[in-house]
Order: structure tokens, then sequence, then C-alpha cells
């Protein structure tokens, strides 16, 4: 049994078909990254296994189904999700932004706000500050912040790189890599940046117009044709 099975995954929103037929398993402690262009259904892919977008087909959580429950018991079931452009408050603090994370949290506020604190201290300097006045990689790290005070097992992270500058991605696949090795996270990350998701990941689906174009571990995408195709095709 894999940590997290999707079998064959479609999504729609009203009649259009944004994923059709995608399988993906994931293995406890694994990075997986899945890669496309625009528009492939990456963030309909995340938002499905949050229960977001109105699916057919099955998402497994250590075997249990998680098709038809709400988001929120998704969350508690260990899920955590770090959304695209980050979806913060912007005129709330970097701490309530944080504290949005615990709602669903009985227990273990303290010390996932220790653990979000260790892992960026900037965000305990700044802990009064509006978001809306932070850089992007700050903002970035106010939303794995909030993900983490969740308790999750498994993390989805929604294009973590988008519209930051070379030196704040490698500090964010840092940061990736230590929520790994460190807290024993496993993590599926979305990426257009081919480099990025083969640096991080042992193993890449590659998505494109909501299909799986193909898959396999990092080693044998690297010089894949199909992988080059989904970002230099057609250019
Ligand atoms: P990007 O990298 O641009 O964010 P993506 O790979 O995350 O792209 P999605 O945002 O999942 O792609 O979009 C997949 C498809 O679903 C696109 O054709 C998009 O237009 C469509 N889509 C996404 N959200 C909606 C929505 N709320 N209503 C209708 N169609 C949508």
């Amino acid at each position: 049994m894999s940590f997290l099975e999707i079998d064959n995954l479609s999504a729609f929103y009203g009649k259009a078909q944004a994923l059709t037929d995608i399988s993906i398993t994931v293995q406890p402690g694994e990075i997986v990254a899945v890669v496309g262009p625009n528009g492939a259904g990456k963030s309909t892919l995340l938002d499905s296994i949050m229960g977001l977008v109105k699916t057919e087909g099955d998402i497994r959580l250590r075997g249990h189904s998680l098709v038809g429950r709400s988001s929120s018991e998704i969350v508690r079931s260990g899920v955590g999700y770090a959304p695209e452009r980050f979806n913060l408050f912007p005129y709330m603090s970097v701490r309530d932004n944080l504290m949005v994370g615990a709602f669903t949290a009985r227990e273990d506020i303290q010390s996932n706000l220790d653990i979000v604190h260790k892992l960026f201290p900037r965000l305990k300097e700044r802990e009064g500050q509006e978001t809306s006045t932070q850089s992007g990689g700050e903002r970035q790290m106010v939303s794995f912040g909030r993900a983490l005070m969740t308790s999750p097992e498994l993390l989805l992270i929604d294009e973590p790189t988008i519209g930051l500058a070379p030196k704040i991605c490698l500090e964010i696949a840092e940061v990736i890599r230590q929520l790994n090795s460190e807290y024993g996270l496993t993590v599926v990350i979305t990426e257009q940046n081919a480099n990025f998701a083969l640096s991080l990941a042992s193993r890449i689906y590659v998505l494109e117009s909501g299909r799986m174009q193909t898959s396999g571990t990092e080693a044998e995408l690297r010089n894949d044709k199909r992988l080059l195709d989904a970002y230099f095709g057609g250019h």
C-alpha cells in the first residue's frame, strides 16, 4: 500500500474536463514532483486531493479514500496545502495568517509555531507585519508555515518557485529538503520549472493538457524528450 494513491482521476469545472485518467503513487517519505506547462492541470490536481474540485476516480491516503470528504477533514487526516500565490490574508499579520492554519488543530499549536519559527526565523522577527507588505519569498514562507500549523504528514506545494528570484528558489528548495529529511514529511510539489523539480524530487510525473505524458525517476527523466517537449515543444 502506498502512502498516497491516485487512481484514474478525472476533474471537472462544470462541463469542462481539466484532468483525464491521472494515476499517481507516492511512497512514505518521498518527494514527488508533478511538472507541466501553464494550464496543464497542476493546481487542479492538488485542489482535487484537497476535495476542492468535482472529480471521478479514487484518491487514497494510507489506504483510506479521501473522496467525498470535506477539505477540513482532509486537512485533519494529515494533508497540508500551500497553494499557488499563497492565498494569504493580506491585511492580517504574519502571526494571524499562521494561526489560520492552526484552526483545525486541537493540540500542538505552540510546538508547531516553534517549528515554523525555527525553519523561518524571519517570520518570528516579523510576526506583527502585514503580509501585504512582505516580499514574495517571505509570503511563500508564511504559506509553508500556515500549512505546517496543520500538523501534516503529507505536504502539497503548488508551484513554490513561481515569481521568485533564483536565490530565493534555492532557499525554498533547502527548506523543502529539510521538511522531508528532518521532519519526515512526504512532499508533492507541482512545478513549471523542470530543473527545480529535478533537483528536489526522486520521481517526477509530467502533465500536459490534463493528461499524464510520462513519469519516471529523476535520473530517467533528466534527458527524456517528453519532459523537454512539455516545456520547449513548439518553441
Ligand atoms: P498554471 O501553471 O497556469 O497555474 P496549472 O497547471 O496549475 O496551470 P490549472 O490551473 O489546474 O493548471 O488549470 C487546468 C485547466 O483547468 C485550465 O484549462 C484552466 O483554464 C482550467 N480551470 C482552472 N480553474 C478553473 C475554474 N475555476 N473554472 C474553469 N476552468 C478552470
